[in-house]
């Protein structure tokens, strides 16, 4: 297998140049765009937008610390007016959920928690289990995009402001995931032999539809330094009393155990190398760092119960 001189992808799902890989490529081309001045004017354009609203943008909350310190920043230091959303698909891991119920409540902003049909979710997830592809957990990313669009069209909001960072996350390589309405349909119908019927699908027409009305997604940490980004996250911990509840992604325990169980064994899938890779391209690791941290593979903790 051939390896990326730079960053730790190998060429069995990304194509390598002779001085780095694709996704190095889209790192330098997003950093070169990445101007620290595009905060204030992506501030101002908020503000601007339907002043007298009770809410100029909107945003997603996970429980984890990308999406949680954003909101923080957001209130506390962007003085927006911002309605939060939580997608609730049964899997929260509990210390997540009450970090992020802590914030919501001590920023004192209005939050709105979808809760799924669980019987449904559920046998939606265990279609994608059976039919064996690696993109297990596209359910959840789905309908939290649906959500956001959906809801910020019904408040006439312009603004999303997404948690997702270059710098720390990286991009998902492209074999790994299918994003599609139709592709989340028929896996169901498949393994079920039912229709979907409460699942908020996210559709071509809903992208076209969306776009149209003017409804933009924002990456504010994309114009942030890592250390001012790292300090403002200490900061919104203190504010909230935050108790940690372990790694990336663990705030939700499905996607834990997608992500550290079913994709490594199955799949030989590891995830971290996506943000390990990432944070050698931003210069936070070198590459030898982070192949010793790849080596130390995210194992699942076996005793979350997951009966319910
Ligand atoms: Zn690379």
């Amino acid at each position: 297998m051939n390896e990326c001189k730079r960053c730790l992808f190998t060429d069995d799902f990304a194509e390598i140049g002779e001085q780095q890989c694709e996704y190095c490529d889209i790192h330098d081309s997003l950093e070169a765009q990445s101007n620290p001045k595009e905060i204030g004017v992506m501030i101002n354009k908020i503000k601007s937008s339907k002043s007298k609203k009770k809410y100029n943008c909107i945003m997603g909350i996970s429980g984890g610390l990308d999406s949680s310190t954003l909101l923080y920043i957001a209130v506390k230091h962007w003085n927006l007016r911002p309605l939060v959303i939580h997608f609730d698909n049964g899997w929260n891991n509990e210390q997540a959920e009450s970090n992020m119920k802590n914030l919501i409540e001590t920023l004192g902003i209005d939050a709105i928690i979808y809760k799924v049909n669980a019987d449904e979710y559920d046998q939606l997830n265990l279609s994608f289990l059976l039919s064996g592809t690696p993109d297990c957990d596209i359910p959840n990313d789905i309908a939290m995009t649906k959500l956001m669009y959906e809801t910020a069209h019904k408040y006439k909001i312009k603004y999303i402001l997404n948690g997702h960072c270059f710098r720390t996350e990286g991009s998902t390589p492209k074999g790994w995931t299918y994003m599609d309405a139709k592709y989340i349909k028929s896996v169901y119908e498949k393994f079920t032999n039912k229709k979907l019927i409460n699942y908020p699908l996210f559709t071509f027409f809903d992208q076209i539809f969306y776009a149209i009305m003017g409804i933009k997604n924002l990456r504010p940490f994309h114009y942030m330094t890592i250390k001012e980004r790292r300090k403002l996250e200490d900061e919104m911990k203190q504010f909230i009393g935050w108790k940690d509840y372990g790694g990336k992604h663990c705030e939700n325990v499905y996607t834990e155990f997608i992500g550290s169980y079913v994709l490594p064994k199955y799949f030989n899938i590891n995830k971290s190398i996506v943000y390990l890779s990432a944070q050698v391209r931003s210069q936070q690791l070198t590459k030898k760092q982070a192949k010793e941290q790849l080596k130390n593979k995210a194992q699942f903790d076996k005793s979350i119960d997951l009966s319910n």
